[in-house]
């Protein structure tokens, strides 16, 4: 086990870091000053931190329920406008977004990286991955195709069109502050969708930031300002998306308890819901496998972003005859990532959210211990002197002998669970023997073993990969998984129809009236 260092890297304090969110911010045309609440301030604030220290940036005014009632009115009323607008002029504010992103790259990734604590390089692909989505969309502008279908009368033409949905309620997760905001939002654009949004209360000023620069892309080409809409706080403003039946679709991102409690409350109103929920992800490797190749994804969907994807590979499965090796291996690289500053290029593990992300990180190495479990590396926290309200904690890998309640539970930290197989059977088994059905992958060189993973009694998942570990996902493909994931897919694809609502359409153009099945009346 790597010992923790008696003195650390240098990190930064909290001044600086305010110092920096708050150019940022001011690059971004977003002044934070005003947007502090003043000591006299009487409704709820909502404090910004940094994981980096654990220190406040700042105090923001959070939104109360007058102010979020009237932001979905007035995405309700520009709504009305919107979805009448064609189709491609609707691209047009995706594309002029997509261009502000890509000017204001540097300065959104420092604020991911403040807010969330993700190294640079993964905060910058977050903010490519906005840049991409807006792309994506933009052509989509000109294919939200309808089918023209055969029908059984003739003189009839029977075909399905595809008209905008309403306001659509954005519900996101501290750990991906802003690319999941775009995948809903560019989308939902598009679709002629008018969206109100509910970030983290772990991430407001990335928040900030994003929602300023749609602003100013509305303005620069016509679009009303109402098509976006942004409320800050906790759960509570969560819960306006949730119930309020002006909202047509609630597109929410988080954990599973949290979509236990959004989901029956949506469809009680009749509502749509489009849940992102947690995974519990598991890489199964087989003899075949090209152990350099596996190496180096599975560390990288372990251990990258601190283990706080939802993608995350928690379970690793390995075939018996390969497993000592390859596990010595692993815990070998992890014992080389450097740990420390995200903003330090050769950072490889930023810090976790937040202490009590390392409570529950100790909490699952325990119970795992106790069920027998054998922590080979990790689990520690360090720098603790420096940064005594931050959680700058190395990434942990557990040998277990069965997969018990703990290995089938998702800690959102960085804990990879090694277990082992004898027959690809017995790994399939127990890859699917999880309540979540987020992300998986299968490294192998036999193609039998490929396919039989990708087919219908393989992999459970929403997502599921050869030769490639379990995150790090395209926005090309559709998004998201199964079981207690929610079964919501976002991003590419055909994911767009979620945003929309579906007319099928009849028309007769002969003069004669048949009826359906044949059925004879008058
Ligand atoms: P969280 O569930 O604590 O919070 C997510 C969001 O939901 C926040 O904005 C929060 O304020 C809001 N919220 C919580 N309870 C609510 C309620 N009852 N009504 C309305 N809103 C409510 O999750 P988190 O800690 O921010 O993020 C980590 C979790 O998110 C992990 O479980 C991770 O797997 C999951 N996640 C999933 C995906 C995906 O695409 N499947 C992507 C990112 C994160």
């Amino acid at each position: 086990m790597p010992a923790t260092p008696a003195a650390g890297p240098r990190l930064p304090d909290t001044a600086t870091l305010r110092a920096r969110a708050a150019t940022a911010l001011r690059r971004c045309g977003i002044d934070l000053e005003a947007h502090t609440a003043p000591p006299a301030h009487e409704g709820d604030t909502l404090p910004a931190r940094t994981p980096l220290t654990g220190g406040t940036l700042a105090h923001l005014p959070a939104t109360t329920p007058e102010q979020a009632d009237a932001a979905i009115a007035e995405a309700h009323r520009t709504f009305q406008e919107w979805r009448t607008v064609p189709a491609p002029r609707r691209g047009a504010l995706v594309k002029r977004l997509g261009e502000l992103l890509t000017a204001h790259r540097e300065e959104l990734a420092d604020l991911v990286t403040i807010e969330a604590g993700k190294i640079r390089s993964e905060a910058l692909g977050e903010v490519q991955e906005m840049i991409d989505i807006c792309d994506f969309a933009v052509g989509l502008s000109r294919q939200l195709y309808g089918r023209t279908i055969a029908g059984e009368r003739p003189g009839h033409r029977l075909s399905e069109s595809w008209h905008p949905l309403g306001v659509v309620g954005v519900i996101s997760a501290f750990n991906f502050p802003v690319a999941v905001w775009s995948w809903n939002t560019a989308v939902a654009l598009v679709c002629g969708d008018t969206v109100v949004w509910k970030p983290s209360e772990l991430t407001p000023l990335t928040a900030l930031a994003c929602d300023g620069l749609l602003a100013r892309a509305a303005a620069e080409v016509g679009a009303p300002a109402g098509v976006h809409r942004l409320l800050l706080g906790a759960r509570a403003c969560g819960e306006r998306l949730v119930d309020d039946p002006r909202v047509a679709l609630v597109s929410a991102t988080g954990s599973v308890r949290m979509g236990q409690l959004v989901a029956p409350r949506v469809a009680a109103r009749f509502g749509r819901c489009l849940l992102e929920l947690g995974g519990n992800n598991a890489a199964v490797v087989t003899p075949s496998a090209d152990l350099d190749l596996a190496v180096r994804g599975i560390v990288f969907s372990a251990a990258g972003t601190a283990g706080q994807r939802c993608t995350t590979l928690r379970r690793l499965i390995v075939h018996e005859d390969v497993a000592d090796g390859l596990v010595e291996r692993i815990v070998q690289a992890y014992g080389q990532l450097p740990l420390g500053d995200p903003f330090d290029a050769s950072t490889l593990v930023g810090p976790l959210i937040s202490t009590a992300a390392h409570t529950a990180m100790s909490d699952a190495l325990a119970a795992a211990q106790q069920a027998g479990g054998k922590l080979l590396t990790g689990g520690e926290r360090c720098y603790e002197a420096q940064a005594p309200d931050a959680a700058y904690v190395r990434p942990a890998i557990v040998r277990m002998p069965e997969q018990t309640e703990i290995v089938r539970t998702e800690t959102f930290a960085p804990v990879l669970y090694v277990l082992t197989y004898r027959t690809l059977d017995e790994a399939i088994a127990l890859h699917n023997g999880v309540p979540q059905g987020l992300s998986s992958s299968i490294f192998t060189r036999d193609q039998r073993e490929a396919e039989r993973f990708l087919a219908a009694d393989g992999s459970d998942c929403g997502i599921a990969n050869v030769n490639i570990g379990t995150s790090g996902a395209e926005i090309g493909g559709a998004f998201g998984g199964e079981k207690e994931t929610g079964g919501g897919r976002e991003s590419g694809s055909d994911a767009w129809r979620a945003y929309m609502r579906r007319a099928t359409n009849t028309v007769n153009y002969s003069a004669d009236l048949p009826l359906a099945q044949g059925v004879n009346f008058l």
